[in-house]
């Protein structure tokens, strides 16, 4: 499976383009000039890892210039409607009007032709927060749940601690051969232990 970053400067977002069959791209991030530059015009579906302002503004661009489609956790889905619940507030803006047109499940599989991803739940940073998992690859995408370093994602716009500390167990569970955060760099060595330290990190700092 081919993954490219195309995005991930200052405090936005990672963007993540998978150039399988059909293409994907892995959350969108704040600006999208730069995102589309990247882009191929035939894009067929943007996947939110969750509902985070600077990971969803470029949305409505993308969307108008690639037709592609917008896949969100349900969990997740109320959260467009409010400044606050978004952090678009914290970045002091709206958010942008925005369609949800497939709404995730825990094992739900996106097809994506000769890539098959599939959803896991992994509430904690956000209510709907979700990771990606290529079994074929065994390459996890993180969003805001974990990152490099035994880092792992805030728990207080709008998230809840206990279910942080679940979600990191449930991806300790995995066989991950790289991780792809939403911040930061990408983890490809040393995957397990990355994980178990944010798990330890985690259950030291929360409770
Ligand atoms: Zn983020
Ligand atoms: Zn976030």
């Amino acid at each position: 499976m081919r993954v490219i970053n195309v995005n991930g400067v200052f405090y936005d977002s990672n963007a993540y383009l998978i150039d399988a069959k059909r293409k994907a791209l892995v959350d969108a991030g704040i600006d999208g000039t730069r995102v589309l530059k990247s882009l191929p015009p035939d894009l067929d579906l943007i996947v939110l890892t969750h509902c985070h302002y600077d990971h969803i503004a470029a949305v409505p661009e993308i969307v108008a210039a690639t037709g592609a489609k917008v896949a969100l956790h349900e969990d997740d889905v109320a959260a467009l409607k409010s400044d606050h619940i978004s952090g678009a507030a914290m970045f002091g803006r709206r958010l942008p009007a925005l369609r949800v047109d497939r709404v995730l499940h825990n094992d739900d599989v996106i097809d994506l032709g000769n890539v098959k991803l599939t959803v896991i739940h992994t509430p904690g940073h956000t209510p709907g927060s979700i990771c990606l998992y290529d079994a074929a690859t065994r390459v996890m995408f993180t969003g805001d749940t974990v990152f490099e370093g035994g880092s792992f994602g805030r728990t207080d716009i709008g998230g809840n601690p206990e279910h942080m500390i679940n979600s990191l167990e449930t991806l300790a569970g995995y066989d991950i051969s790289a991780l792809y955060p939403g911040h930061g760099n990408p983890v490809t060595t040393g995957v397990k232990e990355s994980l178990r330290a944010s798990l330890a990190n985690a259950r030291h700092m929360l409770f």
